[in-house]
């Protein structure tokens, strides 16, 4: 039997619309798309009963759909606090993939800016019906989670909003931000949520920030600053996604941010694609770096999620051509030059 109460309590929304009970469920319980009301969808709809079934039956280690639990179990934690019936109290919603910044980790299906700059633009949104859907559920929501895209780069997060200040205003509320779209205009509504955490996505600092992320960190930074003068009791925690390209870089975004920070959380490590990723590198190479992560870590009072590192190990064929590839293309993209910073870094 499988101890979660995720399928009893969640509903998420991917950004193509397909429905999970959590972020990490590998499957589907349905398309919003195909469905009227989600919270019916949720509490009677056969997928969901049928996810039920097999958790009341199944052991974890033979269940695929939740095989990321068995490694971390992390996200199974996240729903500890959870009422065991089936009640709708967690949403995570990702309103459109419209974005302002084009990072090279990422993918034209989460940024309508990186679609644009490959020439390869895919825009999903949620309609005004379905925004409806979940403005509906609101009241009795513990929890939810606003995703992008840029979630302050889409306007009907700011609906979504506005409705938990006005009806359900102690609901933690977590966005996970890049914080350029926070302008003066979004703190008022803001301000009024009781239990508001930003997710403060920061990869690197200043010119391979920009080859990243496609926009120059000093703004972004600034921002960083508004954003702890104006929200003093928001949770801000800055989350790193290391790759290959940034996995030095985590001492001096800790220098540049902390001060405005709660907490940094380094659990964030990229895997797929594999190429970008820290398996390109070499195994001595990468066990150095993971050993100075965690003297770092260890040695600052905001690090957390070092453990995510201690499972890399080296591709077995890491695919050179492929990295170089994509790093020439983002070179003129970018119109600069950027070259690796380690030597065993073969491309
Ligand atoms: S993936 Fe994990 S959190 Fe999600 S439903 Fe499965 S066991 Fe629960």
């Amino acid at each position: 039997m499988i101890n979660c109460k995720a399928p009893n309590s969640g509903i998420t929304i991917t950004p193509w619309g397909d429905i999970r009970p959590c972020c990490a469920y590998d499957g589907s319980l349905g398309n919003i798309n195909d469905i009227d009301d989600i919270s019916e969808h949720f509490r009677s709809g056969e997928q969901y009963k049928a996810l039920r079934g097999h958790m009341a039956t199944k052991d974890i280690q033979d269940y695929k759909p939740c095989a990321s639990c068995v490694d971390g179990k992390q996200e199974m934690k996240a729903y500890e606090n959870f009422s065991p019936e089936v009640e709708l109290e967690y949403l995570e919603v990702t309103a459109s993939n419209i974005c302002n910044q084009s990072c090279i980790m990422c993918s034209p299906m989460f940024s309508t800016t990186l679609g644009t700059v490959l020439g390869n633009k895919t825009f999903n949104r949620l309609t005004a019906k379905q925004i409806l859907d979940i403005l509906k559920n609101i009241p009795n929501l513990k929890a939810i989670q606003l995703k992008g895209g840029e979630p302050f780069a889409d306007m009907k997060n700011a609906i979504i909003l506005e409705r938990i200040a006005k009806v359900n205003p102690d609901c933690k509320v977590t966005i996970q931000t890049n914080t350029r779209a926070i302008t003066p205009a979004w703190y008022p509504i803001l301000s009024r949520l009781n239990n508001l955490s930003l997710g403060v996505s920061i990869d690197a600092t200043g010119e391979l920030y920009e080859w990243i992320r496609g926009t120059d960190f000093d703004t972004t930074h600034n921002t960083l600053q508004d954003v702890r003068d104006m929200l003093p009791n928001a949770k801000l925690n800055c989350t790193v996604t290391t790759s290959v390209f940034n996995f030095w870089e985590h001492e001096a975004i800790y220098d540049q941010v902390s001060d405005h920070v709660d907490s940094f959380d380094l659990s964030n490590v990229l895997r797929t694609p594999e190429h970008l990723s820290i398996l390109m590198l070499d195994q001595v190479t990468l066990t150095k770096r993971i050993l100075e992560l965690a003297t770092f870590a260890k040695a600052t009072d905001k690090c957390t999620g070092i453990e995510s590192f201690y499972n890399s190990f080296t591709l077995d064929n890491p695919d050179y051509e492929k990295l170089r590839a994509h790093i020439n293309q983002f070179n003129k993209i970018r119109k600069v030059n950027y070259e690796s910073p380690v030597s065993s870094f073969k491309y």
